[in-house]
């Protein structure tokens, strides 16, 4: 099989293949991109945006990371061109309809591709971190900052099985997905030389990852999620990686009914679950002892997502790699749900119980103007940088706004005066020049608006605070970061009589 785009998305873009239009830092679109033959059009499918139509015959054969160039589209023949249409295509579109809408690329005519552009976007490959930030929301998913720490702290690696439960929109499951990918079937990953190997002596552990291929067994009670997770795989090129089992993990356990009949054999666990201490006993190397199913059980005043009847009890199989020792981690938003965990970890004997949660902020720098009282300079700046200034800056356009009211009405009065004296055949009498007036009496008040852009602009030249504003640092307070408890905790390979045994024998 080809390799998965989210595993080697190649130096460019190609047709029928996945490309992610980067509108901002965090809106991106994805695309299939198709190229013209594709459709009956001459110029093939268009993505539109609130920057402007993109075709994606601009978009085909482009190295990753190309800025693209908004076209002009005409719908055309298709039912003329609505005022919205003209709206987008000069980049006013309205930004939540385009989000919505942005999913579907809407098929167009393309009247003057190259003739005129309204925005741009980048190009970029698809991979975990950017589907993430795209992908068809079905449920809260686990975004990078966390699943990138869950990651390295599970100490996930290439030739890993992995069982993630619930699969929810995938996000998680394409993160998981590359780590452990180490070839499959058909496509051998090239082997890594180590320290070990050039001297020639591989280890034994080391060699048997080297050649197994990885694997996420992913479960999900939802059919219609785990249905669409198995569709967005498959168009991915990630479904030899992941078997998606539409399950009640609680009630039916992890165990699948696969070739390989030791599945999952799995090193490593997953948990975003609602209740992950119910699906725990399922989680050991041999049979839980019943009471303390049951009493783990009762602590639940209702189990949340239970959906399958009883079942008559089937022979117990554990779903952990017998030879490994098996890392976990749960994530769950309440603390109560973290104490359950924790409590049934420690019932079915797994260790190095650790919690933690992510703050991840991302810090903004910018320059930032300063308070003109604070400078000195009160009405150079052309907009205020305080309330005080603002209210202020008010009161002064009032004042003004009085003086020449009253200046209006006076050359009113003067023009009726003159009027009548000419009624009369008198001489008129001599008014005091308009700009002169204006001067006096708006001697002593606040400068114009007018004069305070003129005075900036002149201290702004000679004054590199006002042309850059001062360096501040904020912290963003919209990050996208399901806030969450990760539990982590290992349970050790089980140590029979027999090995300790063996290891008496060998080690006396
Ligand atoms: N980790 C996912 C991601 O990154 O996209 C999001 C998981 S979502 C928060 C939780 C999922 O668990 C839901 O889709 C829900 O249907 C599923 N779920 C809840 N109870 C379950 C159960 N007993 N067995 C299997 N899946 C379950």
């Amino acid at each position: 099989p080809a390799v998965s785009p989210f595993l080697d998305p190649g130096a460019s873009s190609s047709a029928h293949s996945l490309g992610i239009l980067q509108l901002k830092r965090d809106h991106l679109i994805p695309t299939v991109l198709s190229d013209a033959s594709s459709t009956e059009y001459a110029e093939g499918n268009v993505v539109n945006t609130r920057f402007g139509s993109f075709t994606h015959s601009s978009l085909i054969g482009k190295p990753w990371g190309t800025q693209i160039l908004a076209s002009v589209v005409d719908t055309g023949s298709r039912g003329g061109r609505s005022k919205k249409r003209k709206r987008e295509a000069n980049g006013e579109g309205n930004a939540a309809e385009d989000a919505s809408r942005s999913e579907e690329p809407v098929r167009s005519v393309v009247k003057a591709a190259t003739t005129a552009s309204s925005g741009f976007a980048h190009l970029v490959p698809p991979t975990p971190e950017t589907w993430t930030l795209c992908l068809p929301h079905r449920t809260q998913v686990v975004y990078t900052p966390d699943y990138s720490f869950i990651i390295q702290k599970m100490r996930l690696r290439p030739g890993d099985h992995i069982i993630e439960a619930g699969a929810g929109s995938g996000s998680f499951t394409h993160a998981v997905a590359r780590t452990v990918f180490n070839g499959y079937p058909g496509l051998e990953q090239p082997e890594e030389k180590d320290e070990q190997e050039v001297n020639g002596t591989t280890s034994r552990k080391r060699r048997r990852r080297q050649q197994r291929h990885g694997h996420v067994y992913s479960f999900e009670y939802h059919k219609p999620r785990a249905e669409q997770l198995r569709e967005e795989l498959v168009s991915h090129g990630l479904d030899p990686l992941v078997t998606v089992t539409n399950r009640d993990v609680y009630a039916d356990g992890f165990c699948v009914d696969a070739e390989n009949e030791n599945a999952p054999n799995a090193d490593v666990i997953f948990l975003d679950l609602p209740a992950p201490w119910l699906a725990l006993k399922h989680l050991t190397r041999s049979p839980p002892p019943p009471a303390v199913v049951k009493s783990i059980a009762s602590d639940t005043a209702e189990p949340p997502t239970t959906t399958s009847a009883p079942r008559p009890p089937k022979p117990f199989r554990s779903p952990l790699n017998p030879k490994t020792t098996t890392r976990i981690c749960t994530f769950s938003p309440c603390i109560e749900q973290v104490q359950k965990t924790v409590a049934a970890m420690r019932s079915y004997g797994w260790l190095d119980i650790e919690m933690f949660t992510m703050e991840h902020k991302r810090l903004e720098v910018r320059r930032e103007r300063v308070g003109l009282a604070e400078e000195g300079l009160r009405g150079a700046n052309p907009s205020p940088a305080t309330v005080q200034e603002a209210v202020q800056r008010l009161r002064d356009v009032e004042d003004r706004a009085k003086v020449f009211h009253g200046l209006q009405k006076e050359k009113q009065e003067q023009i009726m005066r003159r009027a009548e004296a000419k009624k009369r055949g008198e001489q008129a009498p001599a008014g005091e020049g308009e700009a002169d007036g204006l001067k006096k009496k708006t001697e002593g008040l606040p400068p114009s608006k007018h004069d305070r852009l003129e005075r900036a602009k002149k201290e702004s030249e000679s004054r590199a605070l006002f042309r850059e504003g001062r360096l501040v640092c904020r912290t963003e307070p919209e990050i996208k970061t399901h806030t969450s408890y990760l539990v982590f905790a290992m349970l050790p390979v089980e140590w029979t009589a027999e090995d300790e045994e063996k290891a008496r024998r060998k080690w006396g």
